[in-house]
Formats: C-alpha cells, sequence, structure tokens
C-alpha cells in the first residue's frame, strides 16, 4: 500500500525508533493542531474481528465514542505511534479526532501519543511498549491502569476523551 502524504506538508512518515512513525517536518506550539485522524467510520465488532486476520490493523484503530471506531488503514493516522512521554493527545470535535501538540514539538521530533487515553477501564488489549521514555510504563494497558498523576496530567491538558473518563469515574 502506498505511503500516505500530508497534504499540507506538516508531518511524513519516516523511519522511527520502531519501525516507521509520524515525524513533524515543522515546529509546534502547544495546543496546536497537528493532525486530523482520518479513516473510515466502523463499529467495535468491525475492530474484534480484525483482531483475528490482523491484529496490528485492530491495534490501529482510533475509539471515538463508546462503540466507533476510526480505521485509519492507507492514512497517515496508521503510523501514529505510542509515546509513554507524548507530545500529542486526542481531542474530539464532533465525529472527529485531532491530534493536538501538548508539548512543544521540534522540526524532526516523532509525533506521538498515549494509546492509553483511548483505552476504557474495561479493556483489556495490552501492547509492550519500546518507546524509550525514561518513565516508559513497559506495557501500555487502559486508562485505569495509568499512575494517577499521569492521569490527572491528561485530563488537565484536555486530553482524555468523556467517554473513556466516565469508564474511569464509573469504576
Ligand atoms: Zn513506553
Amino acid at each position: 500500500m502506498a505511503i500516505p502524504i500530508d497534504p499540507r506538508g506538516w508531518i511524513q512518515v519516516q523511519k522511527v525508533r520502531n519501525g516507521r512513525g509520524l515525524v513533524a517536518l515543522r515546529s509546534f506550539r502547544v495546543g496546536q493542531s497537528v493532525m486530523v485522524v482520518r479513516g473510515k467510520r466502523v463499529t467495535a465488532d468491525v475492530v474484534w474481528r480484525y483482531w483475528d486476520r490482523n491484529p496490528k490493523r485492530g491495534a490501529n484503530c482510533f475509539r471515538y465514542d463508546a462503540d466507533r471506531y476510526i480505521d485509519p488503514d492507507g492514512e497517515l493516522g496508521a503510523y501514529a505511534n505510542h509515546a509513554c512521554d507524548p507530545n500529542t493527545g486526542l481531542v474530539r470535535r464532533a465525529r472527529m479526532l485531532v491530534l493536538r501538540a501538548i508539548t512543544t514539538i521540534p522540526a524532526g521530533a516523532e509525533i506521538t501519543h498515549d494509546y492509553s487515553t483511548l483505552l476504557g477501564a474495561d479493556d483489556i488489549w495490552t501492547m509492550r511498549c519500546n518507546c524509550g521514555a525514561n518513565q516508559c510504563r513497559g506495557t501500555v494497558r487502559n486508562i485505569a491502569k495509568l499512575p494517577k498523576a499521569t492521569l490527572a496530567r491528561y485530563r488537565r491538558l484536555g486530553v482524555v476523551p468523556g467517554f473513556i473518563l466516565d469508564t474511569v469515574l464509573e469504576g
């Protein structure tokens, strides 16, 4: 499949620490939108079926409400990697998800977000992590398993969607 291109030329798929990822071609200030997550709208059932045939595709899907996901297959979002100390977070706008800078991002840096911010407290999915952060958690787990200070920081930054936060507050 062809490597997707950012029409604005702000980010590019490149080789990164772990395979391929999104690299900034310009700098971003805190609060700036880096990318809209494009893709096909699919239900949770469809994502479950991906797990059997193509687990990576399942892992790449972005949850955007209680039971719907964006499947970024063939789009830039498919290359958005996790980091335990990320430089962007996901913000929901209407039915869209946007990666927003939560730190200053210099040109040349990999664009990352924390997968745990889209994993509800009932989500059993986990992933081994090799992101290289001092605070790397080793295994990515759901939002309820985040260190309290990390969750508090993400909440302050507004990068935990309401439907994910609800699963923690209910639990
Ligand atoms: Zn990590």
